[in-house]
């Protein structure tokens, strides 16, 4: 076998794949725009991006004007995808937007007017609040805005939008709150294409799909209700080396501090990755490795180093430990550790070396 030197994140676009056409499946003919903000949430947006416009992905979003740019310039003009910049148009910056061509997210009466200033030839997004309280036109600013573009003209609106804030839970009112204020919303754009739902809103239903749909998270793995989805494919697999096999006895302390006595004789394994890697350092309590066929308890995990419960399984020096994978699921590790799939990816792993399986040419 070949000892991984060190520890490596493989970044599985096959996985991508299958994960964009179980979400088609399931969006039943919207269309599946990625989002490919934070560098495709940490995984890398230009080869991600690249093979999504090989699967037949046309429109994505990102967060900031940067991004927009920097991913245009790794898709070439062979690959002219609408990017959209959910920041919208910040001041002075309607030559970026122009050269790049990157399609700008307005989510607020001053935004709208510098769009119509810039007088972009292609058009633009409207972003609705409709209660998340963060980004985007309440309805009477919505109402005013209709207003302005009819008296202004030139300002062409192709999509409008809004986003969800509680769609992980099927049950929550506020998700048929949020819907019937974007039908509200909607009905003032009637020429432009619509899109509520991000990863989990494509799973409440019909009602909540529209015409477009933007998921980010399930497109890497994690799954719409923040708990593993066997519909989807892990994307990210972060393995490291055993470093050291320990027995340690009775009252012995494992780390810092005092947290972790050992109470019973325990065969533990030291593995070269730590939350530098991108394991979340909270996950001990809770957490669990793969190895040789089977979860193992985290005990501690350290900058650079990390210890697993082994028990009396086989192993050598150099074997390679899954700490994020196909059975060491996304959503367990978040929640282990007291956050969401999302933050685990973007925490990914400065350091580990990366590997692309199956990018496109
Ligand atoms: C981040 C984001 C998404 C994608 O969300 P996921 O939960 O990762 O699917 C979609 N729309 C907007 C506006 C976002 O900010």
């Amino acid at each position: 076998m070949t000892e991984p030197a060190s520890a490596r994140l493989m970044i599985d676009l096959d996985a991508l794949a299958h994960n964009l056409a179980a979400l088609r499946a399931e969006a039943m003919g919207a269309e599946v725009a990625p989002v490919l903000k934070s560098d495709a949430y940490g995984l890398g947006a230009a080869a991600v991006g690249r093979r999504l416009w090989a699967e037949g992905a046309r429109s994505i979003f990102v967060a900031r004007l940067a991004e927009g740019e920097a991913l245009r310039a790794a898709l070439g003009s062979d690959r002219p995808a609408t990017i959209h910049v959910l920041d919208g148009l910040t001041d002075g910056a309607e030559a970026r937007f122009q050269a790049a061509e990157l399609t700008p997210v307005l989510s607020s009466l001053g935004q709208i007017a510098a769009a119509q200033q810039a007088g972009l030839p292609w058009p633009v997004a409207i972003n609705i609040d409709t209660g998340m309280s963060r980004q985007g036109l309440t309805l009477e600013e919505a109402r005013a805005a209709v207003q302005a573009i009819d008296r202004l003209r030139g300002l062409r609106i192709g999509l409008v939008m809004s986003h969800l804030g509680s769609a992980a839970e099927p049950e929550n009112p506020r998700n048929a709150r949020q819907l019937a204020a974007f039908l509200e919303a909607r009905s003032l754009f009637p020429n432009a294409r619509a899109s509520l739902s991000a990863s989990a809103g494509i799973f409440l239903g019909a009602d909540y799909r529209f015409d477009l749909v933007r998921p980010g998270i399930s497109l890497f793995g994690g799954g719409p209700r923040e708990t593993p989805d066997e519909r989807l494919r892990a994307m990210a697999t972060l393995t490291a080396p055993i470093l050291d096999l320990r027995n340690l006895r009775p009252g012995d302390v494992v780390g810092y501090g005092e947290a972790v006595r050992i109470a019973a004789p325990t065969r533990v394994a030291v593995v070269g990755a730590g939350y530098t890697d991108g394991v979340i350092r909270a996950a001990r309590d809770g957490g669990y490795a793969w190895f040789a066929g089977a979860r193992r308890r985290l005990l501690i995990v350290n900058m650079d180093i990390l210890v697993i419960e082994l028990g009396d399984t086989p192993a050598a020096l150099g074997d390679p430990v899954e700490l994020l994978g196909p059975n060491a699921a996304l959503d367990d590790l978040a929640a282990a550790g007291g956050t969401v799939a999302h933050e685990v990816l973007v925490r990914l792993s400065r350091r580990a070396e990366r590997v692309y399986i199956g990018e496109a040419q």
